[in-house]
């Protein structure tokens, strides 16, 4: 597959994912909402946040448009942190065949989904 098509495969799977948690019930009560805070990375920005420490790889898959953050918030616009409020969506994610951050050993990242399907060979 081309990475265009990786990336099309890719936007299929989060619409999916998305269609869904419209669906449930603290999304369709209103009780929290969501939204895309990153899909594209540059290289240099990525540079930036393993200086940080916030990311432990310059290899992420937001530099091919192959990964997307959700950020959940409550009602009233208090952005969520905590990694047990992701573990539905997360589950959810894994079922349909993306990779979940909040899996990760090295940093928690429960708001980065990304494609699981074999990646471009550097
Ligand atoms: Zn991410």
């Amino acid at each position: 597959m081309t990475l265009s098509q990786r990336q099309a495969e890719f936007t299929r799977l989060m619409t999916r994912l998305k269609a869904w948690a419209y669906q449930q019930p603290l999304i369709a009560s209103g009780a929290m909402y969501f939204k895309t805070t990153w899909v594209k990375r540059s290289l240099e920005k990525q540079r930036a946040l393993v200086a940080a420490g916030t990311s432990k790889t310059l290899g992420s898959s937001h530099l091919e448009e192959l990964a997307e953050d959700l950020q959940l918030y409550w009602r009233g616009g208090e952005p969520i942190w905590s990694r047990k409020h992701y573990v539905w969506l997360g589950e959810e994610a894994e079922r349909i065949g993306l990779k979940w951050g909040g899996r990760w050993k090295s940093i928690s990242d429960p708001y980065h989904f990304q494609y699981a399907g074999q990646r471009r060979k550097k």
